[in-house]
């Protein structure tokens, strides 16, 4: 049985504006998340999101950190300034930071190591390319992309966050890996973990993104190493984003 609480994060990505965001978190509001949950604007909006899910009990979240100290870095935004602004959780090395904005296996480490000293929770993602999959390389690729954060951080100080698998193929694609195949690579991700600290690897929360949507939330979820998931295009309509955070396996 584990013992591990749900956790359910919306990434908004790049999308949203005063006008929408208000109307998202009157909803939200009005029918507080069923389970853990952290809410991650852009960077503009995070103040708005910290008064709006004040007294629900959700979490704000930054979408992404500088892996750098504060100082002379133009454009850049520091995890001690978000956690200054009162954001407690952070995504690092999302795909599309990967695959867009250059972001290697080592400068992932140093954001995730970053966000940890300054007292924030990472959301760690990891995840192989449909290339990669096709080519049998989704175990060795999560791996190495695991291990580059473990020479940084311990299991220990990474289970304060979570690690987010989110297959390339899947995200934003309609296309989510099945319940077994996400729980195959949450299994490998625990017991790499476990290797080096049993403990944290069973407190670890592993979450899974990739076109989670209502209606396949449940399934995914109640796969005994599925600990929630990383919702981005179904977090953007508050109710749909809820129904994910409440969702339960028939029987
Ligand atoms: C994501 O980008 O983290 C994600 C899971 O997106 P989507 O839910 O739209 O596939």
């Amino acid at each position: 049985m584990t013992l591990r609480a749900r956790l359910v994060a919306a990434n908004w990505k790049m999308n949203g504006s005063r006008v929408d965001n208000a109307r998202w978190l009157e909803a939200f509001r009005a029918q507080p998340a069923a389970c853990e949950a952290v809410v991650c604007p852009p960077y503009v909006y995070v103040e708005q999101v910290v008064s709006g899910l004040a007294g629900t009990g959700a979490f704000v979240g930054a979408q992404d950190l500088c892996d750098r100290a504060a100082g002379a870095w133009t454009g850049e935004v520091a995890g001690e300034m978000l956690r200054d602004a009162g954001v407690q959780w952070v995504i690092v090395g999302h795909s599309e930071r990967r695959a867009a904005f250059g972001e290697t296996d080592e400068i992932v480490a140093a954001k995730a190591e970053r966000a940890l000293d300054a007292g924030l929770r990472p959301i760690v993602c990891v995840g192989e390319t449909l290339e990669q999959r096709s080519a049998g390389r989704t175990a060795s690729v999560i791996a190495a992309q695991l291990d580059a954060v473990l020479q940084r951080c311990t299991p220990a100080r990474l289970a304060a966050g979570a690690l987010a698998y989110e297959p390339v193929w899947a995200i934003g694609t309609g296309h989510s890996a099945t319940p077994q195949q996400a729980q195959d690579v949450h299994a490998a991700i625990r017991a790499q973990l476990a290797r080096h600290d049993p403990a944290a690897a069973g407190a670890m929360r592993l979450l899974y993104g990739g076109s989670v949507k209502p209606g396949n939330a449940a399934e995914l979820f109640a796969q005994p190493d599925i600990d929630g998931g990383l919702i981005g295009g179904a977090s953007l309509v508050a109710a749909e984003f809820l129904a994910i955070c409440a969702a339960r396996a028939h029987g």
